[in-house]
């Protein structure tokens, strides 16, 4: 090492910050040190004198708040320099490999998009676009233009808009049609999704009076009947999503409440949720309801996310009568929760992909993932087993009949059947080596259930597997537990 401040001596009694802070070698005595030219040569002189500067602050707070403290060495403000210099050459946000068997992980992103939706994002990013441009007239055209005609011709609506998610939507509908005006919704269905969306707050937003009918767990058409007054602007339905009522229950069904809306005139919005366009009989989807049904149905609206069920990215689509979505668009908020470019590209290359239901099917993730075949399921199962044995001899290792999920808020008991690989480490907790695992690059996210960790090969490919073997191998199977 070249020249090096020597460890500062400690500062008197009653030291001021001021004296702290002389005993700190300077900036430009830490850059002329054989690590510190070392470091501008790997980053560049800007960071690194920014590095070393934050380093000195922190330092000197840490310093500030304790009586008895020795300013720390050269080295020793070099290495935490070095330390912050890395982690902010790491994106935050990164690739992680999914292997909890959750299909629709909203905290791991959601939808995994298709191999179309992400060639049509890299080509639209990296250029110009005709995103506003009619490339037929030479003038101004509408974002929505791209999707609207897609989504009319795929769900049978009259027209269709869409937003930054699904949360934006139901904002934006309500705004439109109910501001200052009654929507009624069963107390069953007044739910909170994913932690964030509760449906009275946003109601609230909006500006819409809430008004509850019926109980938790029975709702008649006559309580909503009872309610409907010339303050009524909509009745809506929800999709319960990642909650049931069981037991002694009654509810509406959506074809009554909309023969109820008819009848007295009112428009019927519904919160589809998950976006399900693809009815292919899956037994645990089920419960879902049908983007295309609803419409058929003759519901005013139906909103639903980009990123659930419909397999794109995250988005939030309108669907409806032509009136309706045509007074949301020209509603001032529509132009604060619009879609972004990006997104729009994926979401029009997903759409696309289901003017044919099998292609939808093999060419979205998600519902390759939920409709992967059992015998896809073993043969994963077992190439996996057999990868992690051949690098780590001393992991017990097996398969084992287990659940996936779906994910999103579709479905909250329903598993979908899957084999799971099970792993013991001979010295790690299954806790301890999960975060041993998170700690990968790339973080490898897994399922721990009875002391031991769960691979769930649903939600892997087979190019993810070699990673996880690695990351096994790294962490051993002889070494001391933590
Ligand atoms: C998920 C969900 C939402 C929120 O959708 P985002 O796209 O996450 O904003 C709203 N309503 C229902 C019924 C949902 O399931």
């Amino acid at each position: 090492m070249g020249k090096e401040a020597a460890p500062g001596e400690h500062p008197p009694k009653g030291a001021t910050d001021d004296v702290i802070w002389r005993q700190l070698p300077a900036v430009s005595s830490l850059l002329n040190t054989e690590k510190g030219r070392a470091l501008v040569q790997e980053f560049s002189h800007h960071q690194v004198v920014s590095a070393i500067r934050h380093t000195l602050a922190q330092i000197r707070q840490e310093l500030r708040s304790r009586v008895e403290a020795f300013p720390p060495s050269a080295a020793v403000i070099l290495e935490q320099a070095t330390a912050f210099l890395r982690r902010q050459q790491q994106r935050s946000l990164r690739r992680v490999i999914n292997a909890t068997g959750i299909i629709i992980h909203t905290n791991l992103g959601r939808s995994s998009l298709a191999e179309e939706a992400r060639q049509a994002i890299f080509e639209i990013a990296g250029g110009y676009s005709n995103l506003e441009y009619d490339l037929e007239s030479g003038e101004r055209g509408s974002r929505q233009g791209h999707v609207e005609e897609l989504l009319c011709r795929l769900t049978g609506a009259e027209a269709a808009l869409v937003v930054n998610n699904n949360a934006a939507a139901v904002l934006l509908a309500l705004q439109t049609v109910a501001a200052g005006r009654e929507v009624i919704v069963s107390r069953g269905q007044l739910v909170e999704i994913g932690g964030s969306f509760r449906i009275p707050e946003v109601m609230a937003a909006s500006g819409a009076i809430l008004v509850e009918v019926g109980t938790t767990n029975k709702t008649k058409l006559a309580d909503y009947s009872r309610a409907i007054n010339e303050r009524t602007a909509v009745l809506l339905m929800v999709h319960p999503s990642n909650y049931r009522i069981t037991g002694f229950t009654a509810s509406v069904s959506l074809e009554e409440l909309i023969s109820l809306g008819q009848q007295k005139g009112l428009p019927v919005m519904f919160d589809a949720g998950s976006g399900y366009l693809l009815d292919l009989g899956v037994e645990a989807l089920a419960a879902e309801p049908v983007v295309q049904k609803a419409i058929q149905s003759g519901a005013a609206l139906v909103t639903f996310s980009g990123d659930k069920l419909l397999g794109g990215p995250q988005a939030g689509i309108i669907l409806g009568r032509r009136e309706l979505i045509a007074r949301m668009r020209s509603n001032p908020l529509a132009r604060a929760l619009r879609i972004d470019k990006l997104s729009l590209a994926a979401l029009e290359a997903t759409l696309r992909l289901y003017l044919d239901p099998m292609t939808a099917r093999t060419r979205i993730p998600t519902w390759r993932r939920l409709t992967l075949p059992m015998e896809e399921i073993e043969r994963r199962a077992k190439a996996l087993t057999e990868m992690l044995q051949r690098v780590q001899p001393e992991l017990a290792i097996s398969i084992e009949p287990q659940e996936s999920q779906a994910g999103g808020g579709s479905l909250p008991e329903e598993g979908l059947p899957t084999l799971a690989v099970t792993i013991r480490h001979p010295l790690l907790s299954a806790e301890g080596l999960a975060r041993r695992l998170r700690q990968n690059d790339p973080p490898i996210i897994v399922r721990v259930a009875h002391q031991q960790v769960l691979l769930d090969p649903r939600t892997l490919e087979a190019e993810e597997f070699s990673f996880i073997a690695e990351a096994l191998s790294k962490i051993g199977g002889g070494q001391k537990a933590e």
